[in-house]
């Protein structure tokens, strides 16, 4: 018989067989007699004895598992005479092969790094391991579930976000409206749903990530939600009125990635479009989403994150806790009849890179360290000695120039704002001092 081999792992579906066949013999697959002779069209196939389900020996000592079933199933399409041989060392198998012991090696065997190895058959089984813990583990995804760290279906997913839209209730999913359930569960206060609503159904806010393309533009209040598996095997959107919540997952089943075959915002596009069947000619302000009770909307300048004062030039309004003392933007300062931005020293680093116009308010404070911290601990890498550095960054101070003292040494004399500089990495203990007219501070820090 032609030489073929076969099988296994990562991804599903059918192998083909291609072989030369002589249709001799009929049904004449059960026979496990060791002494046919490997020629003809008698198939003999090469597997693992000791791996069930897919191959092993039943009670009474014969081989049996699913391997076994698939090929005589083959063999008896094929009208071949069925035959297994079991891999006594695995380590040989090729050796079988080469020998004409054996037809093909059929057995759980990884294709993947083996592509060029083989003449493979198409894959049939996809084999993914996991780690199992037991329920009473105490390991749970959590709040990691936030971060995609445990595997939610779609069936969950809908009933989930529909809370958002109920006033932060949950009720079960179930198929038809007989016995509507009785049984509803407040996950969250109705003014975080509330708030949470006004988030996903932010057009302006979403614009960064998405663009102002119109997949999530409806006519009528609604919110969004999309999401993708790390490699692209899954790619999710949900979309809700204040009726009705939409769930649409896409994928291949096999686990495949769907990256290159479909755009991400396609499962997004028909939620919507259903939402549009549904809630279409519907008067807009009778879907819209109720306003949390206690929190109500103040002008923010957008700059700042203060309550805007009447020179700040981008204002945005934001919900705001009926309780907060909001203090109003000292950033924009009215100078010579001009506005002007006044940044706290903090900014010094970001305002030096983004080349904005205004000015740093640098003296107003104490003089202290933004990085490193006091006792901060670096590792030293020998993978890029010449380009590693321990970043500092200093604000405040009354005088204009900053002296460094590395490890009692001095490195830097008149430093001039913004009082950033490096000081190399080396391993041991120690210490960074500066000085600024009167002040002076000092941390320490460890590199290891
Ligand atoms: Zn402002």
């Amino acid at each position: 018989m032609k030489k073929i081999i076969l099988f296994t792992a990562i991804s599903l579906t059918i192998f083909l067989l291609i072989g030369a066949v002589s249709a001799e013999s009929m049904f004449d697959f059960y026979s496990d007699e060791s002494n046919v002779e490997n020629s003809g069209d008698t198939f003999v196939i090469g597997f693992n004895s000791v791996f069930p389900p897919f191959g092993y020996s039943d009670e009474n000592g014969n081989f049996t598992g699913f391997d076994l079933d698939l090929a005589k199933e083959v063999c008896k399409r094929n009208n071949w005479t069925f035959r297994a041989q079991p891999i006594i060392d695995w380590n040989t198998k090729e050796l079988e092969l080469d020998s004409n012991e054996i037809d093909c090696i059929w057995s759980e065997f990884t294709i993947n790094g083996r592509e060029d190895d083989y003449t493979w058959s198409e894959p049939y089984f996809n084999n993914t391991p996991v780690f199992v813990v037991k329920n009473d583990s105490g390991i749970k995804a959590d709040l990691g579930l936030a971060l995609g760290a445990g595997e939610v279906s779609l069936y969950e997913l809908v009933p989930a976000f529909s809370v958002f839209v109920r006033d932060g209730v949950y009720l079960p999913l179930q198929y038809t409206k007989a016995n509507f359930p009785k049984e509803s569960k407040q996950i969250y206060t109705p003014d975080t749903a509330r708030l949470i609503c006004s988030i996903l159904s932010d057009k302006t806010a979403r614009s960064l990530g998405f663009g102002y393309t119109q997949t999530f533009q409806t006519d009528y209040p609604s919110i969004f939600k999309t999401g993708t598996s790390n490699q692209y095997q899954d790619i999710v959107a949900l979309g809700a009125t204040k009726n009705f919540t939409i769930g649409v997952w896409m994928g291949n089943f096999s686990g495949n990635t769907v990256m290159g075959k479909t755009g991400s915002s396609l499962p997004a596009w028909v939620a919507k479009n259903v939402l549009d069947k549904l809630e279409g000619g519907r008067d807009p302000a009778e879907l819209s989403f109720p306003e949390p009770e206690h929190w109500h909307k103040e002008r923010i300048c957008s700059v700042s994150g203060m309550k805007a004062g009447e020179n700040c030039r981008s204002v945005v309004t934001e919900y705001i806790k009926d309780d907060t003392q909001l203090s109003t933007c000292n950033w924009h300062t009215l100078i010579d009849n001009e506005i002007q931005v006044i940044y706290p020293p903090e900014y010094q680093q970001w305002f030096r890179m983004r080349k904005v116009s205004g000015l740093v308010e640098y003296s107003q404070s104490k003089l202290s360290f933004i990085t490193p911290k006091d006792n901060a601990l670096f590792f030293y890498s020998s993978l890029n000695e010449q380009t590693q550095a321990i970043p500092f960054e200093v604000i405040g101070g009354s005088e204009p120039t900053l002296d460094v003292y590395y490890d009692e040494k001095k490195a830097f004399q008149n430093l001039e704002r913004p009082f950033i500089f490096s000081l190399p990495v080396e391993r041991g203990n120690h210490t960074c001092r500066i000085i600024c007219g009167t002040e002076s501070n000092e941390i320490s820090f460890t590199v290891k």
